[in-house]
């Protein structure tokens, strides 16, 4: 089955109903894109998957274990551990050098710097940007800033990575680029891709597609 669905999710914000019935299922492995215009709902469906919005009412469940019901503590820790995180800018600490930013995440999961940083360097030079190590975020361009990110949403073996317009910062080729090597290093690593975007240029690097609109949105893999 699944790895991860949610069904029937409802989440309000004040007068706004930014989701009114959303059925989604992520497969392992695959790269699921999730398109609709602006506003749809479409972050939204994201921040609820990854455990980050409690929905108002609908069920998550991630392998077999229901994501709304486990405490905030329990949410965090398994965040840090099966889930990684690209979204479109910013997220890089502006005061740790790119290399230190790619070995956060282990940092934070308790691994020794020796081990992180010489996983993390692996990792850069996957994404070949492996002489920026020593550098800071904002001494490199947007297109190796996003590779950098990438490096580091995939640096603790994650089960499902959620990328939010990974690359809707960036220019078309440099969007290519970063697009290509997100999907090949989540394939190789057999990690899934949650990708929200409203391009259709973006969404080709998926396996299947499903369309967010007012909120709702169907997943045929769910209808049976
Ligand atoms: P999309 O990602 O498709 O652009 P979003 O999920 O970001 O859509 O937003 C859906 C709707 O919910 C929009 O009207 C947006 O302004 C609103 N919204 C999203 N998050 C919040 C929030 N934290 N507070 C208030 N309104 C929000
Ligand atoms: P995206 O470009 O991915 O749709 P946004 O720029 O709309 O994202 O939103 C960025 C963040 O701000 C998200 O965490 C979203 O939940 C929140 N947000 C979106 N719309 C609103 C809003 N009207 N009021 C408060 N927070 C919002």
């Amino acid at each position: 089955g699944p790895l991860l669905v949610g069904r029937d999710l409802h989440k309000t914000f004040g007068a706004t109903q930014a989701l009114r019935g959303a059925d989604v299922s992520v497969r392992a492995g695959e790269v699921l894109a999730v398109m609709g215009p602006s506003g749809s709902g479409k972050s939204t469906l994201l921040h609820c998957l990854a455990g980050i919005v409690t929905p108002d009412s609908g069920s998550i469940e991630y392998q077999g274990r229901d994501l709304v019901a486990m405490s905030d503590a329990e949410r965090s820790a398994l965040r840090r551990t099966d889930f990684g995180f690209v979204f479109q800018f910013g997220q890089l600490v502006p005061e740790l050098t790119c290399l230190e930013n790619v070995a956060l995440p282990l940092r934070l999961g308790g691994v020794k710097r020796k081990v992180a940083e010489a996983k993390a360097r692996q990792w850069l030079e996957r994404v070949e940007v492996g002489e920026l190590g020593a550098r800071r975020p904002g001494d490199v361009s947007g297109g190796q800033g996003q590779r950098v990110a990438v490096a580091r949403a995939l640096v603790g073996d994650p089960q499902v990575v959620f990328a939010d317009e990974p690359t809707g910062a960036l220019d078309s080729l440099n969007g290519e680029t970063v697009m290509q090597l997100l999907t090949e290093a989540a394939r190789s690593a057999n990690a899934a891709v949650v990708l929200v975007t409203h391009e259709a240029r973006v969404a080709a690097h998926s396996d299947r597609e499903i369309v967010v609109r007012d909120g709702t949105a169907t997943d045929r893999e769910l209808v049976s």
